[in-house]
């Protein structure tokens, strides 16, 4: 019997657990909170990550580790290689953490990024704004997730408010200043490499944010170009090949016209890749397993066409979704909490005219919820 270990038990760690049990899979998920949502469906342990005596006890119990939260300490994530297979490798897990690493990464690999430049000073502040001009973003190197911990500097008369946002972190978590990239949408490519250096992608995803947080995800993106699909897989192989991944990541790129610019990448499955539980023959949470356990990776390929709504806050009424043929429901088992990622639901149909149609009959009351009108729009497109 195969023990999975997961460091965090939020709801990855939960779709994790879920994908895992037809396998014959065992889960031992380790988090801080007693209330976390994994420990529903898996054996929790309450303990913190930088723990020692929590780590020892989790790494005895475990044949394998890996993540559902990539913030863990990169010293408690290198203390649990010393004694049992970490993945992805705690390297991949350092430079994904922190977003100067990452894109220093992506730019030496070839991969556009938009222009950036680390800011540790108010001074510096301002050398960065003269190098990369405005508009830009402020953002935290480290621990920044859904939009938290950035700032938007619209002109150079925002440089004050900017700084006394996050002026007081660049000490700590480190700051970087990023270009502001005015794309035409936002996609990702969700990426599987095994142990053995097989890798696959799942089709590119069109992603919708609001106030930086996932609204809505299509799959496949609609008029993606050949050209495009493959340089997107091939950016996403290139990283996974240089930092020696293993499992299940996402990449995501900001789309002008045909370029792509890499925004950043996540360590770890990803709220973008949620449509292939139903989406496609391997889900990315299976893919993710099969991969640190190194079996066979399968096949992501799709099964029609997916779009995936969040619930964030409190969940709606099910009713809707789940009177559609391909209708399928996700609730987490959270508490309400503004903001809060609570639940999804993935409508799955076997063409773009099928998919509209299910949108469109979900509802006001989810179309408010989740930017559903976008979507619709998009697949009118064709
Ligand atoms: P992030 O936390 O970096 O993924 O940022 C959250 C969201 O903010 C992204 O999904 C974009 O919608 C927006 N954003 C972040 N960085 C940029 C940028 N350099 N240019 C334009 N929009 C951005």
């Amino acid at each position: 019997m195969t023990t999975v270990g997961i460091l965090g038990g939020g709801q990855l760690a939960r779709m994790l657990a879920l994908a895992g049990v037809p396998l014959g899979l065992r889960f031992l998920v380790l988090d801080p909170s007693a209330e976390s949502c994994a420990g529903q469906c898996a054996p929790l342990q309450v303990g913190g990550f930088d723990d020692e005596a929590a780590l020892e006890a989790f790494a005895s119990k475990v044949d394998v580790v890996t993540f559902d939260f990539e913030n863990v300490p990169a010293s408690s994530a290198q203390w649990l290689v010393e004694r049992v297979p970490v993945y992805p490798n705690p390297q991949a897990l350092a430079v994904a953490q922190d977003r100067l690493s990452e894109k220093t990464l992506f730019r030496e690999l070839g991969i556009p990024v938009p222009a950036f430049a680390a800011v540790d000073s108010r001074e510096g502040l301002d050398a960065a704004l003269a190098e990369i001009g405005t508009p830009c973003i402020i953002k935290t190197r480290r621990f920044g997730y859904d939009g938290k911990g950035q700032f938007r500097i619209k002109s150079l008369a925002d440089t004050d408010a900017a700084w006394e946002a996050l002026g007081a972190q660049a000490g700590t978590v480190g700051l970087i200043v990023e270009g502001f990239v005015a794309f035409d949408r936002e996609v990702s490519v969700v990426a599987v490499r095994g142990r053995d250096g097989e890798f696959k992608a799942f089709p590119l995803t069109e992603n919708w944010h609001v106030d930086g947080v996932l609204s809505a995800s299509l799959a496949p993106a609609t008029r993606v170009s050949e050209a495009m699909q493959v340089q997107a897989v091939d950016y996403a192989r290139r990283v996974a090949e240089a930092t020696g991944y293993v499992g299940v990541f996402a990449l995501e790129l900001f789309c002008r016209g045909e370029t792509l610019l890499a925004n950043e990448m996540a360590p770890r499955v990803h709220n973008s890749g949620h449509w292939t539980i139903e989406g496609t023959e391997v889900s990315q949470f299976e893919a993710h397993l099969r991969a640190v356990l190194g079996l066979p990776l399968g096949e992501p390929a799709m099964r029609g066409v997916a779009c995936m709504l969040n619930w964030l806050g409190e969940m709606p009424d099910a009713n809707a979704v789940l009177a559609l043929a391909g209708g399928h429901w996700h609730d987490y088992g959270k508490s309400a909490r503004a903001g809060r990622k609570v639940g999804h639901a993935t409508l799955r149909a076997d063409d773009a005219v099928a998919l509209s149609q299910a949108l469109s009959s979900v509802g006001d009351a989810l179309s408010r919820q989740a930017q559903v009108q976008p979507v619709i729009a998009r697949l009118a497109e064709g």
